[in-house]
């Protein structure tokens, strides 16, 4: 997610370019940061749980430091914006979310415009894309004719639901009484649309949805393997014997369970990083779309099976060392997009990855930039418009190294559907037309 965070400094202290309809008290001051407070206690907390069992998996210290439910990182922080540690598209400019709005309809239609359409969203972060996307719908009413929609966010952090639900459903939103309660909190956006809050993808209600999960795969744990002379070891995070109160990595002696379920047998790499809990979430995905109908869509820093070393920290919108303060920091790792292919399995169509500037002028970002600096006279909101642009596009920026992969039910590859509510007009022959992913022409 972050590969550009460090080079990309210059670049935060971009303000987002505000629409009336999203001003107000949604974009809320990061806290300060936490480390002094709480790293510390982190540390403590995983010397002691290596002391007692021997060293952790790197799976289970990234699970620690980002997830922990008192210390984790996530749990306790509100991380994204110019004030945090790392900044993502939907902050940069809200035409992300417009566009993903369209893609949601557009797949809506493609299904046959079924009566209920569930939006889920893992990870949302504070809310914006969410916002954004609510917005369009919103404006989109006479396409989804009566459609009833609901909002569903799968959030692991109380800290930023609370930012969700502010930015979403104001002071409307309530808490379960019940601390083991599948929906933790709920409430409603001014439009009256119902807002739900999980901890667990597994508690969201089965039905037709559009899954969005944009920079959540790559804050879920990896395991790292290491090919050695006597075959594939698994790396682990052990204290430092020679710096007391630092941890270390170390390669396991011998093969461990992952080691020998997750590394494929025919691998070339020498250094592999294996998602395994990305690659239940996508098997879950991939059976909701083919029982229950609907899509997902992912949108991440990744690749295609082919690099070995992602793994990362990131503070202060500086690199930061994975091993060092943990929980005060941001972790992550590029996703392996041919894993979560291999893991969809047969069951639906996946298309992708495709670049984030492919896929943003494939949704038609160049005719809402014209429409929006059309009606646009003020020069520093252009110039803002201009540059978030070039964040999202640019091959240098965000434009080639950020990707996006789909999941669709089968039936789309069986009849294609054009989106004609929407004015689509496919461009270039393709046996599928999956609009992000097939050239569109917007007339
Ligand atoms: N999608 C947002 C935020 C990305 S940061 C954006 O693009 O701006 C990652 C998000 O995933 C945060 O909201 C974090 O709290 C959440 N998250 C991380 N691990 C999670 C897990 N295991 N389950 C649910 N949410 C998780």
């Amino acid at each position: 997610m972050r590969a550009l965070r460090a080079a990309k400094t210059h670049l935060f202290t971009l303000p987002r370019f505000v629409s009336p309809a999203t001003a107000g008290p949604n974009r809320l001051a990061c806290t300060a940061p936490p480390e002094k407070k709480n790293g510390p206690s982190m540390l403590r907390h995983l010397t002691s749980k290596i002391k007692a069992t021997g060293p952790i998996s790197v799976a289970e210290y990234m699970r620690e430091a980002l997830t922990n439910p008192v210390t984790g990182y996530y749990v306790r922080n509100d991380m994204l914006g110019a004030d945090g540690d790392f900044i993502t598209s939907p902050e940069i400019s809200q035409i992300f979310g417009e566009l993903l709005a369209v893609w949601i309809i557009s797949e809506w239609m493609g299904a046959g415009r079924p009566k209920d359409l569930q939006l889920v969203e893992l990870g949302p972060g504070k809310g914006s894309l969410a916002s954004d996307v609510l917005r369009v719908l919103g404006q989109l009413q006479s396409v989804l004719n009566g459609a009833s929609v609901s909002l569903h966010l799968v959030e692991v952090s109380p800290a930023l639901s609370r930012l969700q639900a502010q930015s979403l459903t104001g002071t409307s939103s309530h808490e379960a009484a019940g601390e083991d309660e599948p929906v933790y909190r709920h409430g409603r956006t001014a439009g009256g649309l119902q807002v739900f809050w999980y901890r667990r993808l597994e508690d969201v209600p089965r039905g037709f949805s559009i899954f969005l999960a944009h920079e959540f795969f790559d804050a879920l744990p990896i395991h790292k393997f290491q090919r050695t002379k006597r075959g594939w070891r698994e790396v682990m995070v052990d204290i430092d014997p020679d710096k007391p109160g630092q941890l270390r990595f170390v390669v396991a002696p011998s093969p461990t369970l992952a080691s020998t379920t997750l590394v494929q047998a025919d691998e070339r790499r020498d250094h592999v990083e294996v998602c395994a809990d990305g690659g239940l979430i996508i098997q879950q995905l991939a059976r909701r779309v083919a029982e229950e109908g609907g899509a997902a869509l992912i949108g991440d820093y990744g690749h295609d099976g082919s690099k070995t070393d992602t793994f990362r920290g990131f503070k202060g919108h500086q690199l930061h060392q994975v091993l060092a303060a943990p929980g005060s920091a941001d972790l992550t790792a590029d996703v392996d997009f041919s894993y979560l292919r291999r893991m969809a399995g047969e069951g639906v169509a996946c298309l992708g990855p495709v670049s984030q500037r492919t896929f943003l002028k494939n949704m038609g970002i160049d005719t809402r930039m014209q429409v929006l600096l059309r009606n646009c006279s003020d020069p520093s909101t252009r110039r803002q418009l201009i540059s978030s642009y070039d964040v999202l596009t640019h091959p240098t920026k965000m434009g080639e190294r950020f990707l996006f992969f789909g999941l669709l039910h089968l039936s789309r590859l069986a009849k294609p559907k054009m989106a004609t509510g929407l004015k689509l007009e496919k461009k270039s022959p393709a046996q599928l037309s999956v609009a992000g992913f097939t050239e569109m022409g917007f007339c």
